[in-house]
């Protein structure tokens, strides 16, 4: 399994109760009581099995009106709607001497890391906060921080850095398995898991925490009344836990296909955490940057690049299967 996959392990112990996060001395992320809202509708989502192709390369020029919509240069391409914000990935964050899926990050590099995007005027907010802001358009400035898995180390060693910055996160545990240890994974160190109480503490002091599904199962191809349960049924659980809406949902292991984008929708969440953008991407599929402990700044900023030209890929084979499936109808 590559680190672009969900899973992990280690061996925290002695969680302690964070402190609500804060900015300016006020909670920023505090759960919410009211109801989630209706279910909204998926973006349009062409085959899977669609053809890709390259996109263009950007031109200084603009090109002739009667260019293809394929061949119209990047700048020209709608922005605002069809991006996806911006959030990064993380699993675990401890010292680890094994990690074969790489998917842990020392304390000392993430707090280098959270640094760096403090420099850059970014602030790190829980997805959910990322997603309202984003609907109200003040998310310019918002980065998205996720932690796959509900590890225990997350509220030992990623709340306190967070907290120094006056950031949040969104925890996505598995409903389940809450005290128990990551046994999906077989290849990797055992990790414990956030615990019942530990879940509820983290959700009382404003931090997010959003369903990560029944078992650490991935979705697709599983049959619907099984989809129902693992979407529906976690969110129940976690409901009880936490006191309130759970209202985010990260699919294991990024694995996502169009069923499972709709069981989530039709449970009641408000979005979705995938991994990699496809032609699911949208507020069911949300695309991810798998940071690791090798990203220094260098890398990152190289990652932030290249997440916006998959956005640019993406929304071109979208138009390019828009017009095909145009093409195709008016073909008697
Ligand atoms: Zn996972």
């Amino acid at each position: 399994m590559d680190a672009e996959r969900g899973t992990v392990r280690s061996a925290p112990s002695g969680v302690r109760r964070p402190a609500a996060p804060t900015a300016g001395g006020r909670r920023t992320d505090a759960p919410r009581t009211e109801t989630p809202r209706a279910a909204a509708p998926l973006t349009e989502a062409p085959r899977a099995d669609a053809p890709h192709t390259d996109p263009p390369h950007p031109g200084t020029r603009r090109p002739p009106a009667r260019l293809p919509r394929s061949r119209r240069p990047l700048a020209d391409l709608p922005t605002a709607e069809t991006t996806s914000p911006w959030i990064l990935m993380y699993h675990s964050v401890a010292v680890e001497k094994e990690d074969p899926y790489r998917l842990t990050v020392s304390p000392e590099r993430f707090a280098e890391q959270i640094a760096w995007l403090h420099r850059r005027g970014k602030r790190g907010v829980s997805v959910r906060e990322l997603m309202r802001a984003r609907a109200a358009g003040r998310a310019d400035r918002l980065v998205g921080l996720s932690f796959d898995d509900g590890y225990a180390d997350f509220a030992r060693h990623a709340v306190p850095i967070l907290q120094a910055y006056g950031f949040t996160a969104t925890a996505y545990v598995v409903a389940d398995l809450l005290g128990r240890a990551n046994d999906w994974d077989t290849e990797g160190p055992r990790k414990t898991l956030l615990t019942v109480q530990e879940v509820t503490d983290l959700a009382a002091a404003g931090w997010e925490i959003g369903s990560h599904g029944l078992g650490h199962q991935a979705l697709p191809g599983l049959p619907a009344d099984v989809l129902t349960a693992q979407t529906r049924d976690s969110r129940r659980l976690l409901e009880e836990v936490v006191g309130g809406p759970v209202t985010g949902f990260c699919y294991p292991y990024g694995a996502v296909d169009l069923a499972a984008t709709l069981a989530v929708r039709d449970a009641g969440y408000d979005y979705a955490c995938a991994i990699a953008h496809s032609p699911l991407t949208g507020r069911y599929a949300l695309p991810r940057c798998y940071v690791g402990d090798r990203d220094g700044a260098w890398r990152l900023r190289a990652k932030r690049g290249r997440h916006r030209l998959r956005d640019t890929v993406t929304e071109l084979r979208r138009q390019r299967l828009a017009a095909r499936a145009g093409r195709l109808r008016r073909v008697p």
